[in-house]
């Protein structure tokens, strides 16, 4: 009820926020418990099943004051919203596994690297790293913001449920086949990864149960909420992933 609520003030308003509440945890049903979501900052997300911790793309401009420390931290990119070495040291403990593609392995200590197709079993559970990259856009004619190969999105498999965090990218062949998705976490804002339409037919072709639209900084979510009404069988839940600002 409540995206669709938002979805008629979301075309109209700027981010009500008053509806909205930063650091709200949210669920989804899963074997041996619920999964556990926190919406941080952007791109950054914590995500917690039975008693593993999990960071995606920490970013100290976030809040992690209540913070625990990470079972498991995954970064998609390179790029300071993503890769942040500091905020990953905080939350580091001696037995966090740190994943992260080849292209940032430079900048930490310890990791363990996947590349795009890779899959691993960690912290108990299974990660699949994903593409994520852009089909056109980027800083000049030729060049891409995100170059294939480059970035890792992830699939993790907890609890028997697949929660997909796409990273930044387009609405690549990658993520239109993916199948059986319970939550997947979809980027858009320009010039760097879609429109929030882009984003929604994407989301239409590989229909997750449920679907944050994140990384959206300055996007407008009614559109992205407009597009997938009465799309049976996916929950859009719009949060205010930029608390304060
Ligand atoms: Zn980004």
């Amino acid at each position: 009820m409540r995206a669709k609520a938002m979805c008629v003030l979301g075309a109209a308003l700027l981010l009500p926020t008053s509806l909205l509440s930063a650091g709200t945890v949210d669920t989804v049903k899963a074997e041996g418990g619920d999964i556990r979501i926190t919406p941080i900052l952007h791109g950054s997300v914590q995500i917690e099943h039975g008693d593993t911790v999990i960071y995606v793309d920490p970013w100290s401009r976030g809040d992690y004051s209540e913070a625990p420390k990470a079972d498991l931290i995954l970064v998609t990119d390179i790029h300071g919203d993503h890769l942040d070495v500091e905020m990953i040291a905080k939350l580091r403990k001696d037995s966090t596994i740190l994943v992260v593609p080849a292209a940032a392995a430079d900048k930490v200590e310890g990791e363990t690297v996947m590349a795009n197709g890779d899959k691993k079993e960690a912290a108990g559970l299974q990660i699949e790293a994903i593409p994520m990259y852009n089909l056109k856009r980027g800083p000049e004619e030729g060049g891409l913001y995100h170059e294939k190969g480059r970035g890792n999105g992830y699939v993790l498999t907890l609890g028997g449920e697949r929660v997909y965090l796409a990273g930044d990218t387009a609405c690549i062949p990658e993520m239109r086949q993916l199948s059986d998705i319970t939550v997947a976490f979809v980027p858009m804002n320009l010039p760097y990864t879609m429109t929030p339409t882009e984003a929604a037919e994407c989301v239409k072709a590989f229909r997750p149960k449920v679907v944050y639209p994140f990384h959206y900084r300055g996007s407008d979510l009614g559109e992205f909420s407009a597009s997938l009404e009465g799309e049976a069988g996916i929950e859009v839940r719009i949060r205010d992933w930029y608390p304060g600002s």
